[in-house]
């Protein structure tokens, strides 16, 4: 029995609706799975009341958010997070604005460097998503025939610290923790092994994070045991998921190719319950 903790959306920068990414799970008999778009939780507001059967038993409400931690990009995912929490809307509304003003800075900043987008196509291709993201202005520039894949625009632009840069809103690993924990969360490090510093990454777990996503296609098999050992020694949960966005050229490309075993997500399942029964 398989799940995967961590797939995003239209809702953000993935290719698939929340609709399409249920499906989908229900057709590959993913049993649990856990969306997680970049710093918003529409997708899963726009799945409210939508039955889901054939062996999907649970759509768990989640959530990557993005922080900027000196020279690295710290992402932290909330699992079983209410979603409709005061303090954590009123956080995501700040957020989302902050985003389209940091996408109008890289647009303005990119024609400044001789790559002329516009703004209006940005929001064109971003679709639904409130949360714009850096893979929708890649995605223009290679419409605009300046680049042939998003990556390579990553690769010489938009990577942190890259010359169309521009950090995210500002909340810290700190902050997002606590704010994850109110909204009656999990919260979770992300891919450590993209963080690229491992001292940094172990600094972060002691902001009383309760898990690290050890499994994760970016891993090596040895990262992988690396963060499993990590895991267990600090007591913390061991989860994954595919990051999957649906893009063509990034692995997974397809929903169900990668996947965890169902208790790594029971696990999570029962600490939230615990969690949530202590309050
Ligand atoms: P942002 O939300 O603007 O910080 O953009 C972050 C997202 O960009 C990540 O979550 C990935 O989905 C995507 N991304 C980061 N690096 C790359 C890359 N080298 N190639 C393609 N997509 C990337
Ligand atoms: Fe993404
Ligand atoms: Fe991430
Ligand atoms: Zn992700």
């Amino acid at each position: 029995m398989i799940a995967d903790l961590h797939i995003h959306t239209t809702a953000s920068d993935g290719c698939l609706t929340a609709q399409e990414v249920l499906a989908a799970s229900e057709r590959l008999g993913l049993r649990m799975i856990a969306i997680t778009d970049h710093d918003t939780v529409d997708a899963h507001v726009a799945l409210q009341k939508q039955p889901y059967t054939k062996g999907l038993t649970t759509v768990i409400p989640g959530i990557e958010f993005s922080t900027d931690v000196l020279h690295s990009e710290v992402h932290i995912l909330g699992y079983h997070i209410d979603i409709k929490h005061d303090e954590l809307n009123t956080n995501l509304t700040h957020i989302m604005n902050d985003r389209i003003n940091r996408a109008r800075k890289i647009v303005d900043k990119l024609s400044h460097l001789g790559y002329p987008i516009s703004f209006q196509r940005v929001r064109e291709i971003a679709g639904d998503a409130q949360s714009i993201g850096r893979p929708h202005i890649a995605k223009a520039l290679v419409e605009q025939g300046f680049f042939s894949s998003v990556g390579q625009v990553f690769h010489s632009l938009l990577k942190k610290n890259g010359p169309a840069y521009f950090p995210h809103y500002k909340l810290t690993p700190l902050e997002v923790s606590g704010l994850i924990h109110r909204a009656g969360g999990l919260a979770v490090l992300a891919h450590p092994g993209l963080i690229g510093d491992d001292s940094l990454a172990r600094h972060i777990l002691t902001l009383g994070l309760d898990g690290i996503e050890a499994i994760h296609p970016a891993h090596s098999t040895k990262q992988i045991g690396y963060y499993h050992k990590m895991a267990i020694s600090q007591g913390l949960l061991v989860t994954g998921g595919s990051d999957f966005h649906g893009v063509s050229g990034r692995f997974p490309e397809k929903l169900g190719e990668f996947t965890i075993p169902i208790i790594l997500a029971n696990k999570i399942n029962e600490a939230a319950a615990l969690q949530r029964s202590m309050k």
